[in-house]
């Protein structure tokens, strides 16, 4: 072996040792890797004086080479593992942390005031053994008018403003399809509540083109008005608060017979008057009625044998009355100040 070449070998050893170990940084130890070690460091360099070795000394050359890179990586290795243990102890004074700081506040999500109404008054009627039901949101024109005893021809046709999505399709005008495909499909006697959005060309302080129904159906031997009245003025003290009062105005739905609207006395001033209840006591909540023979009839439900009553409440509506919210245009917005105000 050269002479010359082992002697070089030995302080490119030496230099890069102490090097390494005196390294003031992870950058300045990685830079000094390259310089040894790297691909064209002084390590790689040396390599080179072997074309000029004979045979015997190469093989012994290279291996010494080897040992000397080996050497110098464990040193590499233990020097900047020493430095990172340094640095991160540096970190850590230099960083002051104060455990006794308050941490930031994540905002939770919740649930929006139209589903918190359902859910709510699906829990008032699932009492009374009432369950629910959804359905499609397009709608066969039979199920949302004609077998609610709505003919083509009639003029209640005129009342609702509908998304026709072809001549025999509706985006659902009401909840009230739902009962058809319960009364169509499912056993006798029967308790359910349908609920959803539901769509009509309309929009202003008080109407939205997309808003929410929940109504409730029940069929049985012997169902009457009593029925009626007592499940509804039940529902409206559970839902409002106990001690008001409730009643009932004649009105027509195509579907039931004798039908009514359905007041309460005002939830806020108690039926004392206020701006709510433009000062007569009294709040609108909704309709109701006997379920009309010819819906039963398209039903191919036995009537008399079978009777039933039904009624129906805008959610939004419910909310409004008793949250005292004065824009229906705020729920479907999202507005997270206006949600805000639900969270419990
Ligand atoms: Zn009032």
């Amino acid at each position: 072996m050269s002479n010359t070449s082992a002697q070089k070998l030995d302080s490119i050893q030496n230099a890069a040792q102490t090097a390494f170990k005196a390294a003031s940084s992870s950058k300045d130890l990685y830079d000094l890797k390259v310089q040894f070690l790297g691909k064209s460091g002084s390590l790689t360099e040396i390599m080179k004086e072997m074309a000029s070795m004979s045979k015997e000394e190469k093989p012994l050359f290279g291996k010494k080479v080897n040992e000397v890179k080996q050497l110098l990586e464990a040193v590499y290795s233990e020097a900047e593992e020493a430095l990172k243990k340094n640095e991160i102890s540096a970190k850590m004074a230099a960083e002051e942390l104060d455990l006794t700081l308050p941490g930031f506040a994540r905002s939770k999500g919740s649930q929006h005031p139209v589903n918190m109404v359902i859910e709510e008054i699906f829990g008032i009627m699932s009492r009374l053994g009432y369950s629910i039901r959804t359905g499609p949101l397009i709608e066969k024109d039979y199920y949302n008018f004609e077998a609610l005893n709505i003919p083509a021809d009639h003029p209640a046709r005129d009342m609702q403003d509908t998304f026709f999505i072809d001549k025999t399709h509706v985006l659902r005008t009401h909840t009230s399809p739902i009962q058809i495909h319960s009364l169509e499909t499912e056993a006798l006697p029967l308790r359910v509540i349908g609920t959803g959005p539901v769509f009509r060309c309309d929009s202003d302080i008080s109407h939205l083109p997309n808003f929410h129904q929940i109504e409730a159906l029940c069929v049985d031997e012997k169902v009457s008005m009593a029925d009626l009245k007592g499940t509804i003025s039940f529902f409206v003290r559970e839902y409002f608060g106990a001690g008001l009062k409730t009643r009932f105005r004649p009105s027509f739905f195509p579907f039931t017979e004798p039908s009514a609207e359905v007041d309460c006395s005002c939830p806020i001033c108690k039926g004392k008057g206020c701006s709510l209840c433009k000062h007569t006591g009294w709040i609108e909540i909704g309709g109701c009625g006997l379920v009309n023979p010819k819906v039963f009839h398209a039903a191919k439900i036995e009537y008399p044998k079978y009777q039933g009553f039904a009624f129906g409440f805008g959610i939004e509506r419910m909310a409004i009355i008793k949250y005292g919210i004065e824009d229906i245009r705020l729920f479907p917005e999202n507005d997270v100040r206006f949600l805000r105000q639900f969270v419990k």
